[in-house]
């Protein structure tokens, strides 16, 4: 039986020479892969309390979107700069060469309310470290962040664990 790994490819040099990228995409094309890392994200959490899904650009959407119709509770999307319409919050975090920002309506979480942070991968962790500030900010209490793909040679679930982050990854 094929697992969630099986269904992702690897496109070489891309974006840039000598990355190799891992591409989800063939797994949310597939309907029993897409299922499959749907519940699998989603196990670890059975009698968890999840008030709310938050889904980092942009494939944290697809999986987020998913998840939180499963569990009939919302989704907030956390998005690159200058996307989002209403008042917004904002958190920068640094990228191999330079600064990025992230952003969440000011007006997404209520405080209290118990939030999974789900994307597609963790690579270094500042982009989820940024989801993780601003939902924190807005008074949400994170009860995980999951992840279909590690690449743990970059560090990101130890950056994560030391902030007290529960980490969920599907595979390396
Ligand atoms: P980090 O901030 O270094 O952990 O990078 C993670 C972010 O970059 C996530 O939002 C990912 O979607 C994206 N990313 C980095 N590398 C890849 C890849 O190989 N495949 C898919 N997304 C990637």
């Amino acid at each position: 039986m094929k697992t969630v790994k099986d269904y992702i490819r690897t496109i070489v040099d891309f974006p840039h020479e000598g990355i190799m990228f891992r591409d989800v995409t063939t797994l949310f094309s597939d309907p029993r892969g897409f299922r499959m890392c749907i519940d699998q994200i989603l196990n670890p959490y059975a009698g968890t309390r999840i008030d709310k899904v938050a889904g980092l650009e942009a494939r944290g959407f697809i999986i987020g979107g998913a998840i939180a119709h499963q569990l009939s509770v919302g989704f907030t999307p956390i998005r690159k700069k200058g996307k989002l319409p209403g008042a917004t919050l904002s958190q920068a975090y640094q990228l191999e060469y330079g600064e990025a920002v992230m952003e969440i309506h000011d007006d997404a979480i209520q405080p209290g309310e118990k939030v999974l942070l789900v994307d597609d991968l963790l690579a270094t962790g500042g982009t989820a470290q940024a989801g993780i500030q601003l939902i924190e900010k807005l008074g949400g209490e994170i009860v995980g962040c999951a992840f279909i793909v590690d690449l743990p040679e970059l560090g990101g679930r130890a950056k994560l664990e030391a902030m007290g982050m529960d980490v969920h990854i599907l595979c390396e």
